[in-house]
């Protein structure tokens, strides 16, 4: 762990995760004590660690097809991106965990979004400046008021409009992850409204 958060993913590492692994520690309580080093560390460190991880517990006895993905990808979430810190600020407009990671220059307005599976935000309009979202990774939904949910898929791109009621949010069975770009905009502002009717939700599946 200590190795680890200084971001030390070499070769003395890699030694005691080996050490690790013959005293018994299985892939999955590796992940475990890395995902809870990385919350110390930083997600950039934290990737480093697992994917030497990866590379030590590659050949234990997983089933073909699956060997070194799960441990690097617990929840099917991007690599690439970090997943951030959970969402408190705008947690009252949302169902369910999501986080978030600004990605670059604050004033860019771009935001990496993680939804849990089932979470979703309430309706809402983005006035004056609209919003880009970008699909990276996972299932996810994304609705205008008065017209069918439509389903996202990482490289998915969707382009909301000022004064457009929407919601977005990951898939009921599935993490999702989208960038959201505000559109800048004299006097921009967001309006938060009623959550989605949960049985409208449920169906989409
Ligand atoms: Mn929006």
């Amino acid at each position: 762990m200590a190795l680890i958060s200084q971001g030390i993913a070499d070769s003395s590492l890699r030694h005691h995760m080996e050490n690790a692994r013959k005293n018994g520690v299985t892939r999955e309580e590796a992940a475990a004590i890395i995902t809870h080093a990385t919350m110390y560390s930083g997600w950039p460190k934290g990737w480093a660690a697992f994917r030497l991880a990866k590379e030590v517990w590659t050949d234990d006895e997983e089933p073909a097809g699956e060997k070194g993905v799960r441990i690097a990808e617990p929840s099917g979430l991007s690599k690439e991106f970090p997943k951030g810190v959970p969402n408190d600020a705008y947690a009252q407009y949302f169902v369910g965990n999501s986080w978030v990671a600004p990605l670059g220059d604050p004033q860019l307005g771009a935001t990496n979004v993680t939804f849990e599976p089932g979470c979703r935000n309430n309706w809402h309009i983005h006035h004056k400046g609209g919003q880009v979202l970008i699909c990276i990774a996972g299932r996810g939904w994304y609705q205008e008021w008065g017209k069918p949910a439509q389903e996202l898929r990482p490289g998915d791109v969707v382009s909301i409009q000022p004064e457009v009621k929407h919601w977005h949010g990951a898939a009921a069975d599935s993490w999702f992850q989208h960038i959201a770009l505000a559109v800048p905009a004299e006097g921009a502002s967001a309006e938060w409204l009623e959550p989605v009717d949960a049985q409208a939700y449920e169906q989409l599946g």
